[in-house]
């Protein structure tokens, strides 16, 4: 294949056309190619080649597959977790509830977490990994998730403090598995109105489940807000990520059920947190 400059240079402009980040996606591609972090290529470029094998996952990203699924791996608050088409691929913009949990949890770290619909097991495992003295629970309707996120608490060093449930809060009852008196509730639920249109990579690759609820993308806040009353302490929190002009009907269904409900947004400056509180 040649140098590894040459090589990055000819892979950026090939994925130039199905991604946002081409020269970022090769150097990732590459970095796991050469099984060495991205600052290492970065730093040793001029001596490195480029293996064979890098064609072939360059090809894979020009058909739209994620860098995550073609690495495994996705990092997320600093932190790597295994990622496979069983999970939503953990996104930068979710890093706003973990750093809203550090913010309000500052003098008093809650010692009680919940995550609904964990899936990798993201933010559950990123607020147990900045609060060392709580215990967690990730739910989630899929078996195949869990498996994963028991794999990240695993590798993290986490799993003596979490716990995960393979519940659907499509079914009658389903807080009945989780208890009560959680300080704080986390959740990233699906959020995409069914039939919106989303990029290649996330609807051809990612999985609908953890998407799509159903034709105003509210179907799983409607389940989701009114079960807080059971889930949270007296002074428990609830941080609930949105989609970006969600902001006005979430919050509406959470003045519903009687909460104060306060909006964040991302780095990006969209409409991305209600955090809830009674
Ligand atoms: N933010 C995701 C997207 O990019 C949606 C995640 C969700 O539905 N929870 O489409």
């Amino acid at each position: 294949m040649g140098d590894a400059a040459g090589a990055l240079r000819e892979a950026t402009q090939r994925l130039s056309t199905i991604s946002d980040s081409p020269r970022l996606d090769a150097e990732l591609l590459l970095a796991h190619a050469l099984q060495i972090a991205r600052s290492e290529l970065l730093l040793n470029l001029p001596q490195l080649e480029a293996p064979a094998q890098f064609a072939s996952l360059v090809e894979r990203r020009q058909r739209s597959e994620p860098i995550a699924h073609i690495i495994g791996s996705k990092e997320f608050w600093g932190l790597d977790f295994q990622v496979t088409s069983d999970v939503l691929i953990p996104r930068p913009d979710s890093e706003l509830l973990i750093e809203e949990a550090v913010r309000l949890f500052a003098p008093t770290p809650p010692p009680r977490i919940v995550d609904l619909g964990t899936g990798s097991g993201a933010l559950l495992l990123a607020a147990l990994h900045e609060f060392p003295q709580a215990r967690g629970l990730g739910m989630d309707a899929s078996a195949a998730a869990l498996q994963i996120a028991h794999n990240n608490a695993d590798a993290l060093g986490l799993a003596d403090r979490a716990r995960f449930v393979l519940l659907d809060w499509a079914g009658a009852d389903w807080t009945n598995s989780l208890g009560s008196g959680f300080d704080l509730v986390l959740a990233n639920p699906p959020y995409v109105a069914t039939g919106a249109r989303l990029s290649a990579d996330v609807a051809g690759f990612e999985p609908h489940q953890a998407l799509f609820a159903g034709k105003d993308g509210l179907d799983d806040y409607r389940i989701i807000i009114p079960a807080l009353e059971k889930l949270l302490s007296p002074a428990g929190i609830a941080l609930l990520e949105i989609g970006f002009d969600q902001a006005k009907p979430v919050s509406r269904l959470a003045a519903d059920s009687g909460y104060h409900v306060e909006l964040k947004q991302d780095l990006g400056g969209n409409d991305r947190l209600l955090v809830l509180r009674r």
